[in-house]
């Protein structure tokens, strides 16, 4: 993308812009401006355009030019939205960055980038025509209700005819009305972006002199507590100097918002409203960072040293060996040098505990981009960084973050950088955070760490490759022990009659023995869309979704069946469907059923479950975080959202229920995954000076897996790993990209996808594999099919990407294919 610096303009000529739609469009739209838009106008800025018959969309400027579009006459804007940008030059080569090389549009990319808020959106407008002369006889009820409002307004929007006619369903009156030429129907644009107003209130000018006010206090006296508020007011502004809220006003004086108001109406008081931002950090005085020992002293240096020479260092710390202290003195350094840090962790690692963490360091500097934030406050946030503010020098958050504004970026940092949660999968664009932040480092010429005490084989692979450098740092703060890492073989254990419910005795002993002790426990369960399932013991028979290719999941709490694809749920059955036996049982394993089993099991301990369930509301997972660091918990039992970050003082015992299902998920990366979920949440065991004990329950001991973990040897699970890798030509030695077709008819998903494979291997060979239809083959009623492209070391992957592109297009102009939905999904 090119970024014209336009210094003067040939008055003669006509002008265009390129502008990105927020729609999936292969290329950038043209559109017409006069001369006096054109000197108005810079990339960057959004503009409203009318697009197809009657829509009109928010538009983000690319480029102002003065070719015009060969192929259809280029509109009219509607108008400029914005007196500056909202985005800089180089976010927009990143964008271009990860549209070509995620294999999506530029529209999807801004979508995913902009807050909603800034994306206006048009909204149907009912008015009533001028010149309408119409009987009330020839109106219905409810027409006659419409026509009468648009008396009194000019003009309602869908959302108050609902409210007039008190019903959800408004279209029928307006076809009505437009039929009978009473009504008119435009698109209007909104703004969306509400900036927070607080109200404030100072004493009205007119009681300026001493006189007056010496009157007023007089009147007042047969009020006391409205005499009482104004009091409290002067006190306030002697103390502060500042502006005063209502609702601090009330708050001290202890006098209701009517008393307040009273006062306003009678004029002495004038209210009046400031701009605020809605996060603000609360907190005061700052700490000083932490003083390294030895062992991070010397990784400091260490990365520091890299850094001379790479551009990105890969920091494989062990749990718990204070990482985040040293991230915190690089941060440091770049504060100092007046440069924004970009912090990236999962979103289930960006807890309330690293960001109070943080802030005690950075106070207000740092700022959080957070999926549970509102439009709004992510509008905040975004102009926070675009203008460089003092508020955001440190910006934390999860995948999008990597898509703010940035104005001067001195530091990457990517924790956790293992985490799989950084590739989007859905929608588009379907990057990986992780990478696509180390590709934003580079446009700025600036640094990047990626940290993990189990770096992903991609990395390590690049810091093994000498494209990345290299930090460890193996011992945890403190020299607090690796924990002990003992398995527990079920299989055994289930032959001697060892087994209660699903707990071995030994895991049922170092309970008792770390909960006697004062200790807290956690147990693991691999996420809940695996089990439990529910099976008839007569005939076999388990309940399917009708809408999706999987059994459903059986959830005690509510006494359903669920499914995870679709969200469709009924009544347990009471008989099996199939052959009606009563002998309907839960198999398979669950958070709920550990649950319930614990409880039954230490019934005088303090039970809680943390799961995507219990954990829905805004701040759900918070509370449960704070009750286990205050000790009102003595059990939690949690999936893999307990494995990230948490540092837990009085955790001493964490139990792995059952190993084996992680170990045998269909996915070439569940080995590894496996691996690094098991060392993770073991990490949270023994975190202060007492060594943690972990025990993993399995029916395979001898899996190389977990010897593996029972012995901490990352580097011998890297490299059998990586040989398997090479063997089934899988990354990070083959890279791949994966095509998903999806349609409701299986025939078509067949014959096209089939199609599509066949001239991939004209192009790719034995590198494509597939169709083939994934594990769950049916989803939501579309039949899904795969193939898998991999690319071997050396092919290029523009021309490949090209390759693809093009039969891609060819795929899609036979009639046939066209409504066969293909995802394309890149280093997936
Ligand atoms: P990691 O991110 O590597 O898992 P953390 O940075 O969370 O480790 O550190 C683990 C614990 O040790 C934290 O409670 C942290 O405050 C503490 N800690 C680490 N380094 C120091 C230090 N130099 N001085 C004091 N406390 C430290
Ligand atoms: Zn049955
Ligand atoms: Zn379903």
């Amino acid at each position: 993308m090119v970024f014209f610096v336009q210094t003067h303009y040939l008055w003669h000529v006509k002008h265009y812009i390129n502008v990105i739609l927020p729609i999936p469009l292969e290329k950038s739209f043209t559109y017409a401006i006069t001369n006096a838009e054109a000197e108005f106008l810079k990339p960057g800025m959004r503009v409203s355009v009318p697009f197809g018959k009657s829509k009109i969309y928010t538009a983000l400027v690319i480029e102002i030019h003065t070719i015009a579009p060969l192929v259809y006459e280029a509109k009219d804007i509607h108008q400029i939205l914005d007196d500056t940008p909202i985005m800089t030059p180089i976010q927009l080569e990143h964008w271009s960055w990860i549209s070509k090389y995620y294999m999506c549009t530029l529209g999807e990319v801004m979508r995913a980038a902009l807050p909603n808020a800034f994306i206006l959106e048009s909204e149907t407008v009912i008015s009533r025509k001028s010149d309408v002369e119409i009987n009330d006889q020839d109106l219905e009820d409810d027409e006659f209700i419409v026509f009468e409002a648009l008396h009194h307004q000019s003009s309602l929007k869908i959302q108050d005819l609902m409210a007039i006619l008190d019903k959800k369903n408004v279209l029928p009156v307006i076809k009505r009305l437009l039929e009978k030429k009473v009504i008119s129907v435009k698109e209007e644009i909104y703004e969306k972006y509400k900036p927070k107003l607080v109200r404030y209130v100072k004493l009205n000018s007119s009681y300026s002199s001493e006189n007056e006010l010496q009157q007023l206090l007089d009147d007042l006296s047969r009020a006391p507590k409205q005499r009482d508020v104004l009091m409290t007011l002067f006190s306030i502004s002697a103390k502060t100097k500042a502006p005063v809220k209502v609702s601090e006003l009330s708050a001290v004086s202890n006098a209701s918002a009517s008393v307040v108001k009273a006062l306003i109406d009678k004029n002495i008081l004038e209210e009046y409203h400031i701009q605020t931002d809605r996060i603000q950090y609360l907190g005061d005085v700052k700490e000083a960072s932490k003083h390294l020992n030895k062992h991070q002293t010397c990784a400091l240096d260490e990365i520091t040293k890299s850094f001379e020479k790479q551009n990105i260092t890969l920091f494989h710390g062990v749990t718990s060996s204070g990482k985040t202290e040293v991230y915190v003195k690089l941060i440091e350094e770049q504060l100092k040098r007046k440069q924004q840090v970009l912090y990236l962790l999962p979103e289930i690692a960006l807890t309330t505990q690293l960001v109070e963490r943080l802030q005690n360091y950075f106070g207000e500097q740092v700022v959080v981009y957070h999926s549970k934030y509102s439009s709004n406050e992510r509008v905040e946030v975004w102009n926070n960084v675009l203008q460089n503010s003092p508020q955001a020098q440190v910006i934390l958050g999860a995948r999008s973050a990597v898509l703010l504004p940035f104005h001067k970026l001195g530091l990457v940092i990517v924790d956790e950088e293992h985490e799989s949660s950084f590739k989007q999968f859905d929608p588009a664009p379907r990057y990986h955070a992780r990478d696509t932040a180390i590709v934003l480092a580079s446009m700025f010429k600036c640094k990047t760490v990626l940290g993990s005490a189990t770096p992903s084989l991609e990395s390590y692979y690049n810091a093994m490759q000498g494209k990345y450098g290299l930090v460890e740092l193996n011992q945890r703060y403190n020299n607090v022990l690796m924990p002990e890492i003992e398995l527990v073989d079920v299989k055994d254990k289930h032959k001697r009659k060892q087994m209660q419910g699903h707990f071995s005795d030994r895991l049922i002993e170092e309970m008792n023995e770390t909960l006697k002790n004062g200790g807290q426990v956690i147990l693991f369960q691999n996420r809940r869309g695996f089990s439990p399932i529910v099976e008839c013991n007569s005939c076999g028979h388990s309940p399917q979704c009708p809408n999706c290719d999987v059994s459903l999941t059986f959830h005690q709490y509510r006494n359903q069946l669920r499914c995870h694809y679709c969200g469709y749920n009924v009544v347990l059955p009471k008989t099996c469907e199939a052959c009606g036996s009563v002998e309907v049982d839960a198999k398979g394993l669950g958070t709920e059923q550990v649950e319930q089993e614990v409880k039954g099991l230490f019934p005088q301990y303090h039970v809680v479950r943390m799961d995507l369930d219990t954990t829905r509301g805004k701040h759900g997972y918070e509370k449960i975080i704070t009750a286990l660091e205050q000790g009102e918990i003595d059990i939690l039992v949690g999936t893999q959202m307990l494995t990230k970050g948490l540092d837990f003082r009085n955790v001493k015992l964490v139990g792995v229920m059952n190993a084996d299902n992680l170990l045998n998920f269909p996915d070439f990366r569940a080995h590894e995954r496996s691996y690094q979920l098991m060392a993770q949440v073991s990490g949270r065991a023994g975190r202060t000076d007492e060594r943690g004990k972990v025990l993993i329950q399995t029916y395979n001991p001898y899996h190389r897996i977990l010897q593996q973990v029972s012995t901490n040897d990352y580097k011998q699970m890297y490299k059998e790993q990586l040989d398997d890798r090479h063997v089934y030509k899988y990354p990070p030695l083959f890279r791949m990209v994966r095509l998903t077709f999806k349609h409701k008819d299986y025939q078509k998903v067949n014959v096209g996808a089939e199609w599509y494979a066949k001239s991939l291997r004209m192009v790719f060979g034995q590198h494509v594999l597939g169709p083939e239809f994934p594990p769950v083959a049916r989803i939501r009623n579309q039949y899904l099919k795969h193939i898998l492209i991999k690319i071997p070391p050396g092919q290029s992957l523009v021309k490949t990407k090209e390759a693809i592109r093009k039969i891609n297009t060819s795929f899609l102009s036979v009639k046939a294919y066209r409504s066969i939905r293909v995802v394309i999904n890149v280093d997936n």
